[in-house]
């Protein structure tokens, strides 16, 4: 806990400094971005049947391997380029009012979509075009990260990464992976042909690892080491192999964590004993993201304004950690050196609202 919080004197000034300081977000499914609301009206308006259309109940899952069925079902909804460019453009403007959204990559996952007739271009085509939108309008950039469904098979992964380089477009710039395989496992070596293929093509590349209890802390050295990804997705049980955790450390890999998310998908509490926090005590480059919004009921502004101080941080460490986002985006240097001065600015006015408050 740094010195700034203990000399504040109401928790509603440190919910606001937290709410108001300028966010990166890397750890966002698109599809996750969609509001409670739209995902109901759309749903209605394609006949996808949901297990219900009560919000209390269509989030509420016991695990990771059950919210995936859910989270595929929502993907049913997202059809037409209007939707798909309305979603990217509301979610944009959601977490600018409410967490101070600055700068944020999306995972897409094209195998999600292809089946039910939206190939690359025009499932990515769109959903561009609103972020775009949001870009001009509301100052927030962005990157695209393609994201391989290992339910898929690695051959169909390397397919995948062929489309991309077969369509370049200049706001995707990397390759990620998600989901489990069928065996409900990570199993993040299963995918290296697809890795070696995005890496010589200049493709930045992540993978979600190490997430769960049952997910070794073996998946996130092969991420590393293997895959020789830029960055991690989760990668919370590298906690428990010190020699990886300071090899990882050593290098500035970074690591894209989602704190609430860990409270279904990994069934940990919040508190200063969670991996995340034991992360950025070993000294690794770490960032706050939502993962999956809307169906962890979350933000990546409530992140900050409740999952940090929960693990018992505070205004200092969520500097760090939003700065560290930038580290560990895949955008290019100049992006990164603007994102840099625009916060630096914002924090200095904060800083400065706090010290007179
Ligand atoms: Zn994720």
């Amino acid at each position: 806990m740094d010195d700034t919080w203990l000399r504040l004197t109401g928790a509603m000034r440190v919910d606001d400094y937290l709410r108001l300081l300028p966010k990166t977000e890397l750890h966002c499914h698109f599809t996750s971005t969609m509001s409670a609301g739209r995902l109901i009206a759309l749903a209605d308006k394609y006949g996808v049947e949901l297990p219900t259309t009560d919000p209390e109940q269509l989030f509420a899952y016991t695990d990771l391997a059950d919210f995936l069925v859910a989270f595929r079902a929502a993907t049913d909804v997202l059809r037409e380029p209007e939707d798909l460019a309305q979603v990217a453009y509301d979610g944009v403007r959601t977490d600018v009012a409410d967490g101070s959204l600055r700068y944020r990559e999306y995972y897409v996952n094209p195998q999600y979509f292809a089946p039910k007739g939206l190939d690359y271009r025009a499932l990515l085509d769109p959903i561009i075009e609103g972020l775009r939108a949001a870009e001009t309008d509301l100052g927030v950039g962005f990157r695209i990260v393609i994201a391989i469904n290992r339910q898929d098979s690695p051959g169909s992964a390397v397919e995948l990464v062929q489309t991309m380089l077969d369509n370049p477009l200049p706001e995707v710039v990397g390759l990620g992976m998600d989901d489990l395989t069928p065996e409900l496992t990570e199993d993040p070596g299963r995918f290296a042909e697809a890795y070696a293929l995005a890496r010589s093509a200049g493709l930045r590349t992540t993978a979600h690892a190490g997430e769960r209890p049952v997910d070794s802390p073996e998946n996130v050295r092969v991420a590393i080491d293997e895959l020789e990804v830029d960055r991690v997705d989760h990668g919370y049980r590298i906690v428990d192999d010190p020699e990886l955790t300071a090899r990882a450390r050593d290098k500035g890999l970074h690591f894209a964590t989602t704190p609430w998310s860990t409270t279904i998908c990994s069934g940990w509490t919040i508190d200063p004993s969670h991996r995340i926090r034991a992360m950025i005590d070993a000294g690794l480059s770490v960032s706050l993201s939502s993962d999956d919004a809307v169906f962890f009921r979350t933000s990546v502004g409530r992140e900050y304004t409740e999952a940090l101080p929960l693990m018992g941080l505070g205004i200092e460490d969520a500097k760090r950690l939003t700065l560290a986002g930038i580290d560990g985006a895949f955008c290019d240097d100049d992006t990164k050196a603007s994102l840099r001065a625009r916060f630096a600015a914002e924090m200095l006015a904060l800083n400065a609202a706090l010290a007179s408050a």
